[in-house]
């Protein structure tokens, strides 16, 4: 469980019991990933914002009714109510991956959710020269101790072990969401399908990935599974029927239960090294770890900023209105999309919709809030007027006023109206896609657990 509420502010992110979230008001999704959902139903009955994709997303798999889901733009500030100034920003880690930026009486929160940091990120006009009072950051891969290659150098890692396996088939493990490119990647690197089941397909086509994935049986020789089947018994038989390797891309150790298992260090989540390269760039005046229990503070403190960091408000906050979108000059370009660079096209195939399979995932405890850690920098909590958390709401008010005023209040209307189903574009399978996760999670995946610890989303 990865959720938060943020201590001060009506702000809960990937954090979904209404009862545990005290007078959290706003309710942010980072992305899909199962770990990010926990609580997540068909019931809930609240204002729920996330990025346009992940609410396409959100809708299929976990039917949150359409009427609460409020996709915001990304590379776009929106104010919620009277209190919040939200910006949406790509975190490169699967698609439909967010940060959020919030600003308010509180000071200017950043929660990079699950990233994979790129120096692409300091281009970001709205990151450049802010002073950050709170980073909230992905800490999965703090240690030093564990370096981590580029993704692209993983994939070159992959590929040269399918590439002295000539004779095997190839079975790519891999979560119902993320590591879509590695799968793209290598198809057009070994100019092969990606065989993947009907449930999968559809989602690769509601991401607009490239055309390179197929259900024929035998139409290409990598396969993409769950992760979970990725054991000592079903590399047994495979192997009985065919020479088999199998690959698992992930940053985390791993046990291989079987001598044609190959895992690689392909990872979605920020190496050590480019936390450091951020922090040191982005200079918070505190940084609190995203993932409960890691303890990543002390390898920051030195990049921190020295200026005074504004005192969360722990004053009752007014109830918050409905969403407000106003348009500024932060609209713009954010680090390039995943799905952007999905340029490659080849010729279409047929598809046969078979039945619906079980679909395994692994779920993960709710633990209720816990309210992390955090340091801060040198200097003491400002308690002065004039300090930067009165000054940084007037920074804010001036740069949001006066920009298009006319934009924003068209927009506003835009925004007010949930996202109705005429977003969500139906198909030959949308029964898969509709079927609840909770049927679909049918198989457990504890015999997975048990050889695999610790595998990331
Ligand atoms: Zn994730
Ligand atoms: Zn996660």
């Amino acid at each position: 469980m990865s959720g938060t509420v943020i201590p001060g502010t009506p702000i809960a992110v990937d954090f979904w019991s209404v009862r545990r979230a005290g007078g959290a008001r706003l309710f942010f999704l980072s992305h899909m990933h199962s770990d990010h959902t926990v609580g997540l139903s068909s019931t809930w009955n609240r204002p729920l914002y996330c990025s346009p994709l992940t609410a396409r997303l959100l809708h299929r798999r976990l039917q949150v009714p359409t009427c609460w889901i409020r996709p915001l733009e990304v590379g776009q500030s929106h104010i919620l109510g009277e209190e919040v100034t939200v910006t949406l920003l790509d975190s490169n880690h699967c698609p439909g991956s967010v940060m959020f930026l919030f600003e308010g009486t509180f000071g200017t929160i950043l929660y990079t959710g699950d990233f994979r940091y790129t120096s692409t990120m300091q281009g970001e006009p709205v990151l450049r020269g802010r002073h950050i009072d709170r980073l909230y950051l992905d800490n999965t891969h703090c240690h030093p101790q564990r370096p981590l290659p580029s993704r692209q150098h993983a994939t070159h890692q992959a590929a040269h072990i399918i590439r002295t396996h000539p004779r095997h088939q190839v079975v790519i493990g891999v979560y119902s969401l993320g590591k879509e490119m590695l799968l793209v990647d290598l198809a057009v690197e070994f100019s092969t399908w990606v065989v993947v089941s009907p449930w999968r397909l559809e989602q690769m086509r509601l991401l607009e990935l490239p055309d390179v994935f197929t259900t024929e049986e035998g139409a290409g020789w990598i396969r993409a599974v769950d992760v979970a089947e990725i054991r000592w018994d079903t590399l047994v038989s495979w192997n009985m029927l065919h020479p088999t390797i199998a690959i698992l891309p992930t940053g985390r150790p791993v046990k291989v239960t079987h001598p044609n298992i190959h895992p690689i260090p392909y990872s979605d989540h920020s190496s050590f090294s480019e936390l450091c390269e951020f922090v040191k760039w982005l200079k918070p005046c505190s940084v609190i770890p995203i993932v409960k229990g890691g303890m990543c503070q002390a390898y920051f403190q030195e990049y921190l900023s020295s200026a005074p960091p504004a005192l969360p408000d722990l004053r009752v906050l007014k109830p918050v209105q409905e969403s407000v979108q106003q348009q500024s000059k932060r609209n713009r370009q954010g680090p390039k999309c995943l799905l952007k660079r999905a340029v490659w096209h080849s010729t279409p195939r047929g598809v046969v919709y078979e039945s619906p399979e079980k679909y395994p995932e692994k779920s993960e405890e709710f633990r209720g809030v816990e309210v992390p850690q955090q340091i801060y920098c040198e200097s003491a909590f400002c308690l002065t007027e004039g300090c930067s958390c009165h000054m940084g709401k007037e920074k804010g008010k001036e740069e949001l006023s006066g920009e298009q005023p006319g934009v924003a209040r068209a927009a506003s209307t835009v925004s007010q109206a949930p996202v109705s189903d005429e977003h969500f574009p139906t198909g030959f399978a949308e029964q898969y896609l509709l079927t609840p996760l909770n049927v679909l999670k049918q198989n457990s995946s504890q015999k997975f657990d048990k050889l695999v610890n610790g595998w990331e989303k």
